[in-house]
This record gives C-alpha cells, sequence and structure tokens, in this order.
C-alpha cells in the first residue's frame, strides 16, 4: 500500500506509469489507517447480487415466453424478497428500463439471510444450486468480518476464503450467466478480497469501526431537515430539534404539537414569504458578519507582543525559549493554532 508521500510524488512526476494516481489527495490521512465500512461493502455487494438475481429471472422470463411456459419468475423472486419481511418493488421507467427499491442496510441483511433458500423456481436451473451457494458464501463472509469475536485472524486464510467467493463469481459468469463477469468486479469486491484480510489481521473485526451509528444521525438530521425544518436556518434548526429529542427523550417527555387556527389568511398568502425573504436576508447578513470578525482575530495576531504570543502558546500547551516575533508566529501557525 503507498503512503501519502509516495502518492503525492507519483501526482507529480513526470513519469507516464503513475500507478493510477491522477492527483495529489484532498485528505493527507495515510491509506493505512483507512478502514473499509462493513456496512457500505456489504451493501453495494449485494446490490450486484439483487441486480443478477433479477436478470436472471428476467432472462427465464423472456425464455418461458419463446418456449411457451410460465413466464412469472420475475413476480416469484419479488413475492420471496418481500416474504424476507422487506418491501420491494420494481418498475420500469421512462427509458424503458427495469428499476427496483434499493434497499436499507437493514432490510439487506435479512435477505441476505433469508432469501437464498427461497431461491428454488425463479432463477435458471442450470446455475440454480451454485447461485445459492454463492449467496450463503457471502453471508458467511459477511459474518466471518463483522463477528465480535476477539480470536486473531490471519490475513492469508482470510484471503482463501474470500478467494474462493470471487472464484465461484467468476465461474458463473463462464456458465453464460450475465453480471458474473471480470467487468462486475467492482472496487468493493477489490477491496474485499486484497485489503480486507490484512485489516483483520491487524485490528480485528471490522464492526468495531462500523460507521452505522452515524448513519442513524444522519437519518435523524435528514428527517429533521425534511420534517421539522424551516429549511432557511437548516443547520441551526437542526441542532435545536436534535437537543430538543435528546432532552424530551431523557425527562421521557414529547412535546405535544399545538393546535393552529390560519386566522389571517393575508399573512398566509403573502405576508408568509416577506417574511422569509426578510429572515433569510438576515441570516446571509449574520453569516457575513460571524465571517468578517472570524477574519478580523485572524489579522490581530500580528499586532500582539512577544509576551501576548507566549501566553497563547503556553495556554496550549507549547512552551518555547524563541524570542523572535516571526518565529512565534510560525510556531502558532505550525500548530495550527492561527
Ligand atoms: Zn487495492
Amino acid at each position: 500500500m503507498k503512503s501519502v508521500s509516495e502518492i503525492n510524488n507519483l501526482a507529480c512526476s513526470a513519469t507516464k506509469d503513475k500507478y493510477g494516481v491522477i492527483h495529489q489527495p484532498l485528505l493527507n490521512i495515510e491509506p493505512k489507517h483507512y478502514i473499509p465500512d462493513e456496512l457500505h461493502m456489504m451493501m453495494r455487494i449485494t446490490d450486484i447480487l439483487i441486480r443478477n438475481l433479477i436478470d436472471d429471472a428476467n432472462s427465464k422470463d423472456n425464455y418461458s415466453k419463446i418456449t411457451g411456459g410460465h413466464a412469472d419468475n420475475l413476480k416469484i423472486l419479488i413475492e420471496a424478497i418481500c416474504s424476507c419481511g422487506v418491501s420491494f418493488k420494481t418498475w420500469i421507467n421512462k427509458a424503458c428500463e427495469l428499476e427496483y427499491t434499493s434497499l436499507s442496510g437493514v432490510d439487506k441483511k435479512k435477505v441476505l439471510t433469508l432469501l437464498p433458500d427461497k431461491l428454488l423456481f425463479c432463477v435458471h436451473e442450470d446455475t440454480r444450486e451454485s447461485v445459492i451457494k454463492l449467496w450463503k458464501y457471502f453471508e458467511n463472509i459477511y459474518h466471518l468480518i463483522t463477528c465480535q469475536t476477539t480470536a486473531s485472524f490471519s490475513a492469508s486464510k482470510v484471503h482463501g476464503i474470500i478467494k474462493q467467493f470471487l472464484c465461484d463469481f467468476l465461474t458463473l459468469g463462464q456458465m453464460k450467466r450475465e453480471g458474473y463477469q471480470p467487468k462486475n468486479v467492482t472496487p468493493y469486491l477489490h477491496v474485499l478480497l486484497y485489503h480486507v484480510p490484512h485489516f483483520l489481521q491487524k485490528f480485528g473485526s471490522l464492526s468495531q469501526f462500523s460507521g452505522q451509528s452515524v448513519e442513524k444521525t444522519n437519518d435523524v438530521l435528514k428527517n429533521i431537515y425534511q420534517t421539522k425544518s424551516n429549511i432557511l436556518d437548516a443547520t441551526k434548526d437542526a441542532l435545536l430539534v436534535r437537543k430538543r429529542i435528546e432532552n424530551a427523550h431523557m425527562n421521557a417527555a414529547q412535546r405535544t404539537r399545538r393546535k393552529y387556527t390560519k386566522n389571517n389568511l393575508s399573512y398566509w398568502y403573502g405576508g408568509i414569504s416577506e417574511k422569509r425573504k426578510t429572515k433569510l436576508k438576515q441570516i446571509e447578513n449574520e453569516q457575513l458578519e460571524a465571517n468578517a470578525s472570524a477574519k478580523h482575530i485572524y489579522l490581530d495576531t500580528e499586532n500582539l507582543s512577544v509576551i501576548e504570543l507566549k501566553e497563547i502558546l503556553k495556554e496550549h500547551g507549547i512552551t518555547t525559549k524563541l524570542r523572535k516575533k516571526e518565529k512565534l508566529l510560525q510556531l502558532l501557525k505550525d500548530n495550527a493554532l492561527i
């Protein structure tokens, strides 16, 4: 794995072979400190598996239409997915392509566990066993990388297990099933095979780095933005509502909705938009003022005396024997204090 400085060097070098590096990294975090998010990895890989099932059932339907058999395989597949306790639909979009519900992480976990045993009729017979095996195999891998045990992992062993999954995946492609071709091996599958084993050996289960709890906060904030904020100053509203929910939760009390009757119709059909415009202008001004005063603090450091500068440094735990103002300012900059 390349380090940040190696990536930077490659980005700036004039050589032709840059090993896929195009630009300097935006964030200077060493790649060896990156941990793939297990939930996203599972979701993007099951995306491929689900799409392949739908294509499989669809192509079986098309074949049945020609040969006069039952062309209800896609319908059976959708029913099977729904019977896992999730809501799943398909529809044809304007470009005449088949689209379907994108499932949430929790729903995908349900489908991953329950669907394989329900795939008896809706996929092509010749590859049915292999498809079911592939799904079960992936579920086992997902368990392996997220299990809570403290057991130590051997990278080469885990790599071997995942490699078998990828081999089975590609074998299905050789058996004329679309969607299991080398071109369908996405970056997430590459990460799963070549990087996850290394992370497991080094750090243990990936579940401890899962971003699932943050996803929840993301959902909550999205919900607040769409239902409880005035959109104009959404960040402030979200923070206020979040705090209010927290307090209500602690005091086991929810605020009840107030009843409101629209009496002043001229306000509701005209005045309100004026009021919102004024408020938007006011928020913009507040933001401009805040930016200006932030700049002011920045400039002020130039007028500080040597003693004052040393004082600031000391407040941040840095003591120094330096006496030159330029050097002290530089030290502040180096420590990202100004
Ligand atoms: Zn890689």
